[in-house]
């Protein structure tokens, strides 16, 4: 797997704590941004409005990643999360070549046994598809035989508001081992970027009592890729 930030609104921070900052002034746009001048200022409204709430003003902050090498399995749980943009690589204009990387969960690689079987399998997956584009057979009907380990690379944006909202949900130890190492990435990427806007970011158990059916029990343990 391979994540990165390709790129995000220029001075993320600065620009949520201005917009924070217009909802209680009466001054002028221009004079509230002026008001910012020191990153202190930035992190303490900043550290206010996410205490409070007051998310909305998350949403002028925008970050966008390339990913590569995860799983259609992932790909089916990520794009669940609504408020993000998505652009996927097609399955019906972009083929398959003979080398194509299954991807394949620590669990099973793990368990020898298991892990001959699922190669064994991913092998007649892979001759089949060649077989039915080799019989003209389009990419588009063909991929009807490919598993969910397939692998994807897209491209995702989301605001800090949705991003703050996806680390709850996805970085819990109940989370998906794939889709966590993934957010846990993400996060450990924009909160080396802008500390101010994902300080207390991450599962819910970092800020408040566990709401899970079934909690782990266990405190958080970050996983990356
Ligand atoms: C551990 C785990 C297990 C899961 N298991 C299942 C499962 O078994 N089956 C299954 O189908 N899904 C499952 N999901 C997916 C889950 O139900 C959500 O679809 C997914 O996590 C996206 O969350 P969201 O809707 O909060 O996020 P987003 O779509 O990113 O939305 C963010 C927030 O915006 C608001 N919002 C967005 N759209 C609307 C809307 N239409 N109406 C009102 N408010 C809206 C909500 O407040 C929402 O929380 C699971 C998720 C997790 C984390």
């Amino acid at each position: 797997m391979k994540v990165e930030l390709l790129n995000s609104t220029y001075e993320a921070g600065k620009m949520c704590a201005i917009a924070a900052s217009l909802c209680y002034s009466s001054v002028d746009i221009d004079k509230v941004s002026k008001r910012f001048k020191r990153n202190d200022e930035i992190k303490k409204i900043l550290r206010k409005v996410v205490l409070a709430g007051h998310y909305s003003v998350l949403e002028h902050a925008s970050f966008t990643f390339g990913v590569e090498s995860v799983s259609r399995s992932l790909l089916a749980q990520l794009t669940r999360h609504r408020i993000a943009s998505f652009s996927v690589q097609s399955q019906r204009y972009v083929k398959f070549s003979n080398d194509i990387e299954f991807i394949i969960p620590d669990a099973i690689k793990k368990n020898k046994s298991f892990l001959k079987k699922y190669s064994d399998i991913l092998k007649k997956i892979r001759l089949l598809y060649k077989e039915f584009l080799d019989a003209g057979i389009l990419a588009e009907d063909a991929r009807y035989i490919l598993p969910l380990a397939s692998p994807t690379k897209l491209i995702i944006t989301m605001n800090a508001r949705e991003l703050r909202h996806f680390f709850s949900l996805r970085c819990c130890n109940r989370s998906q081992s794939e889709i966590r190492s993934m957010a846990c990435s993400m996060l450990d990427i924009v909160r080396k970027k802008v500390p101010e806007l994902f300080f207390n970011a991450g599962p819910r158990c970092v800020r408040k009592k566990c709401k899970e059916v079934s909690p782990c029990g266990k405190p958080w343990v970050k996983v990356m890729v």
